[in-house]
């Protein structure tokens, strides 16, 4: 298509070098409905030749030590952290997040990601045990498993992408990343910064372009031995038939449809706050994003008062209003896809009490084709209704009233996923015993989003499989082996 504008041009990072591709996808600014940016749309060639360059790179990488890994990749972050602004501007435009968000969340934690794990790296013991009857010393050892495929998702950019390139070289792993096609700049930005940082040529190596022909070359190729996938659960199903004959390693971090359960003794002024920033935060694009509100019946009525009032006080904007709270969403197919499910609700009899189709959405001149959407709180709908069901990834959530503790369990449980829940309730009891019962990798309780990187981050059933964190991403970015000694 022709462009008017000056474009953005990206390349791949291959070997230690910008390379140009055959092929470019366009790349939308999803505030204001603009191409803005051209991305590779690399495939098996592109593919062939940074797996070449990562293997190129492993004797090397692999055989230094640990403090001299964790040298460059804080050097890494240190580099990030000074352009801090200029990610966040660009993650922003890229992703419709806003500013605000991108400069206090994505960024920072993408920083926190490169320096968390050149400090764990240095810390890691391995076991040993001994059979003195048999004269026997057994001990394990730890090895970097070889190129690492890294696939990452479009709705925080750079911050999943360092959470898998971090432990990765940090043990001593080369990588090929693919970002999304959707969000791409941010990741190419940070291979300017690699050379300087000191990373040697080949380690990090970064392919843009599209799932179906980059990501599968990737998952597909021989010599790549472990998978690191952050997306959506249907696309983790081709991964593994795709990656089957090649048993490779696979991390599978997959969708939520994350339930909130607010019994009647919750501290509601700290509840609905939360409740708002878990179900709209990022325009409700986190994985850990709450989608199902289940309020004890005795103060459902007050709840949904006082929530739908904070969520009307919500302003959606241009993402670089410092004013704004949701930006746009990630592109105009997606912003339709999640105005369906408002629409298939209504057609069940549900009640939409604010939000899209209820209210109306003012938006500046510059932002009148950008991919808006309110902040949608949906009720009177059933446990059986694909909007409880089925992950909507946008800023729509639902309330619904239950009365008893074992039927709340029953009904949080009841769908495919399995990644976060969130409890709130003052009973100390009650809180630990709802947390044990509830099939969900991640329980927050009277809080949300609250990580410690040293712990596992990963879903149960079709959310996922695997953990990551210091350990988990240390035992999964490494093979292990026993070796036994005779004296
Ligand atoms: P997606 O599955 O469409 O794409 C994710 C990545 O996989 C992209 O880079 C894409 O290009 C690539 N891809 C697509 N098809 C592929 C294929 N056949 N082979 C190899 N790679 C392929 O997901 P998305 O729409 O980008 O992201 C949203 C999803 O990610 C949601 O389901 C969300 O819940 C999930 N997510 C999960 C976590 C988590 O940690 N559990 C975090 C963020 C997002």
């Amino acid at each position: 298509m022709a462009h008017s504008k000056a474009l953005l041009v990206l390349e791949n990072f291959i070997a230690g070098k910008f390379v140009p591709c055959s092929s470019y996808i366009d790349s939308y600014n999803p505030s204001t409905g603009d191409v803005y940016c051209r991305v590779p749309d690399s495939g098996k060639e592109e593919v062939e030749a940074a797996v070449r360059a990562a293997k190129d790179a492993f004797p090397v990488w692999s055989s230094k030590s640990p403090l001299e890994r964790s040298r460059i990749m804080n050097k890494l972050a240190d580099l990030i952290e000074h352009d801090l602004e200029e990610f966040a501007q660009a993650e922003s435009k890229d992703q419709g997040k806003t500013v605000t968000f991108a400069r206090t969340v994505d960024i920072p934690r993408a920083v926190y990601n490169l320096r968390f794990f050149a400090s764990s790296i240095l810390h890691h013991t391995t076991e040993c045990t001994e059979m003195a009857s048999l004269g026997c010393v057994h001990y394990t050892s730890r090895e970097p498993v070889g190129v690492a495929g890294l696939i990452s998702p479009w709705n925080l950019p750079l911050y999943l992408l360092t959470w898998k390139i971090a432990p990765a070289i940090a043990c001593g792993n080369t990588v090929v990343a693919k970002p999304s096609e959707m969000t791409s700049v941010t990741a190419w930005m940070m291979c300017k910064l690699l050379e300087k940082a000191g990373m040697p040529h080949g380690v990090v190596n970064v392919v843009f372009g599209t799932g179906a022909k980059a990501g599968e070359a990737l998952v597909c190729h021989p010599d790549v031995p472990l998978i690191s996938f952050t997306g959506s659960t249907l696309t983790a199903q081709r991964i593994t038939e795709k990656s089957a004959p090649h048993c490779k390693k696979l991390s599978l971090e997959l969708g939520g449809k994350n339930p909130a359960i607010v019994f009647d003794d919750a501290n509601l002024s700290q509840c609905i706050p939360t409740t708002l920033r878990s179900s709209f935060a990022n325009q409700g694009e986190i994985c850990l994003c709450t989608s199902r509100i289940f309020v004890q019946r005795g103060i459902y009525n007050e709840f949904v008062k006082r929530f739908v009032a904070e969520a009307k006080k919500w302003k959606v904007g241009s993402p670089s209003d410092p004013t704004v709270d949701m930006g746009a969403l990630i592109s105009k197919e997606h912003l339709e896809k999640v105005r369906s499910y408002v629409k298939k609700a209504q057609a069940e009899g549900a009640r939409i009490l604010c939000g899209e189709g209820v209210d109306s959405l003012d938006l500046p001149a510059g932002n009148q084709k950008g991919y808006f959407m309110l902040p949608t709180i949906i009720t009177e709908v059933k446990d059986e209704s694909c909007c409880m069901q089925e992950e909507i990834f946008g800023p729509v959530t639902c309330v619904v009233a239950f009365d008893t503790e074992e039927e709340v369990v029953k009904r949080a449980n009841g769908v495919k996923y399995g990644l976060a829940a969130t409890v709130w309730s003052s009973n100390v009891g009650r809180v630990h015993r709802v947390a044990r019962r509830l099939q969900s990798g991640l329980v927050w309780t009277n809080c949300w989003l609250v990580r410690d990187l040293n712990l596992p981050f990963g879903g149960m059933k079709a959310s996922g499989i695997g953990r990551e964190g210091a350990k988990d991403s240390y035992e999964f970015f490494t093979e292990v082996k026993t070796i036994t000694i005779k004296h």
